[in-house]
């Protein structure tokens, strides 16, 4: 194998391939090095909701990111496709969030309030429907449900099989892909000339964009630049009910309920955020290594939820569960970008429960700003560069 590349990409997730598809597709010599297989990590476990209302975004920067990757997916969904593994990848469907509280009511609504205008300009608007209009939409939802906000298109694209298009497409554009452990950086000055494989060989390179998921944080060690994440741990499982049901909506509040085209269901976790922004740091959740198993005790709490919301539950079979820990920066937004200790080293990591909706626009933003050091994406780049992390002068 030819041991240098304009560009060495770490990690073979949902982040570090589609970042590998925008940049061999600019023409761009490209090596995605893995350690275990394409989405191993985090990727391989999210059902991956592209849904710009809840807690996941904060309006402005954060919203502004998860609109753009929207339209970026939408826009290369069909290149993408001509490298599915398997039919029906591409989810699109309405989707709605009920509540089931009046506090939850207030909260969607005060939301909407300050998403709803950036939403709207977006073409990603909703509309507010009350109890009756809502169960008439969706007749599987409980009788407890006291209203909730319908919007016209919500897509879910599973992250392996998002990863495994972005490397397949990519691919067909020269990027190679080697398995293999980066154990650091080769430099010169304050510039990365390489990466050194756990086999002692090194790749050389111009450019190493890290995306290594919950594993970014050995980076900070290479650069000796601060990289603060956590690893949030969420689960989901795969459920069946006998005779099947028809769910016409991803239905996403405190859990998740989608089904699939072959009419699985899929029942997926997300902690609640904490008031006044952040997460609740629960043991169950915040996790200091990637674990695979699901919690007993959090697929009692994902059932018992889910069955709150939907009484037809009380009939399904767990089939399957995945579990895996999202890359989560501390103060939830990505990191997109290079930092003070090497202006050819970017970093692309920290997309906690969004990675895979936020992939499109991360690949494209960090393809960019390696071959123009500039984009013309109407994002604040600033606002998701690492640097925010920079220590106090002493
Ligand atoms: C239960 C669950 C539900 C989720 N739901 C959603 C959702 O609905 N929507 C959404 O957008 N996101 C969702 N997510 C989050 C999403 O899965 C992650 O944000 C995303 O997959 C992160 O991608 P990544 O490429 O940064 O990390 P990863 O997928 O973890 O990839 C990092 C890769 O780097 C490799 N690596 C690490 N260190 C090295 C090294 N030194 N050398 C070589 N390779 C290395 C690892 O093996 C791994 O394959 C969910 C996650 C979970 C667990």
């Amino acid at each position: 194998m030819n041991r240098t590349a304009d560009v060495v990409v770490i990690g073979g997730g949902v982040i570090g391939t589609s970042v590998a598809y925008f940049l061999s597709s600019a023409g761009a010599d490209v090596v995605v090095v893995e350690k275990e297989e394409i989405a191993a990590g985090a990727s391989g476990h999210g059902p991956g909701f592209f849904n710009a209302f809840g807690g996941d975004f904060s309006p402005g920067d954060h919203l502004a990111i998860g609109l753009e990757s929207i339209r970026l997916i939408r826009e290369h969904m069909p290149n993408l496709e001509q490298y599915q593994e398997e039919p029906n990848w591409f989810n699109d469907r309405p989707g709605l969030a009920p509540a089931f509280s009046e506090d939850a009511l207030t909260h969607h609504q005060q939301m909407y309030a300050a998403s709803g205008p950036q939403l709207e300009a977006a073409g990603a608007g909703a509309e507010w429907l009350d109890a009756a209009e809502i169960r008439a939409q969706e007749p599987l939802l409980g009788p407890d449900v006291l209203g909730g906000y319908l919007f016209p298109s919500v897509i879910q694209v599973d992250g392996w099989k998002l990863a495994r298009m972005y490397m397949s497409a990519a691919q067909a554009e020269g990027a190679r892909l080697e398995r293999a452990e980066v154990t650091g950086l080769t430099w010169t000055d304050e510039t990365a000339t390489g990466v050194v494989l756990s086999d002692g060989s090194t790749i050389s390179c111009h450019h190493v964009v890290v995306a290594m998921g919950s594993w970014t944080p050995a980076a900070s060690v290479w650069l000796g630049f601060p990289l603060p994440m956590c690893n949030l741990k969420g689960q989901l499982h795969i459920l069946q009910v006998p005779g099947g049901v028809d769910l016409k909506h991803h239905v996403i509040e405190r859990i998740a309920l989608m089904q699939y085209p072959n009419g699985d269901l899929l029942l997926a976790a997300t902690p609640d955020p904490a008031p006044g922004g952040g997460l609740r740091p629960t043991d169950a959740y915040i996790r200091p290594l990637f674990e695979k198993h699901a919690l007993p005790e959090d697929t009692t709490l994902l059932y018992e939820t889910g069955l709150s919301r939907f009484p037809f539950l009380k009939d399904a079979e767990v089939v399957d569960d995945l579990a895996g820990g999202r890359p989560m920066s501390v103060d939830l937004l990505p990191m997109i970008g290079t930092t003070p200790a090497m202006s050819n080293v970017h970093i692309a990591s920290g997309h906690g429960r969004k990675g895979i909706h936020l992939s499109a626009a991360t690949g494209k933003l960090v393809s960019d700003l390696v071959l123009d050091g500039k984009t013309e994406l109407a994002l604040n780049v600033d606002a998701y560069s690492p640097r925010r992390f920079m220590p106090p002068k002493m």
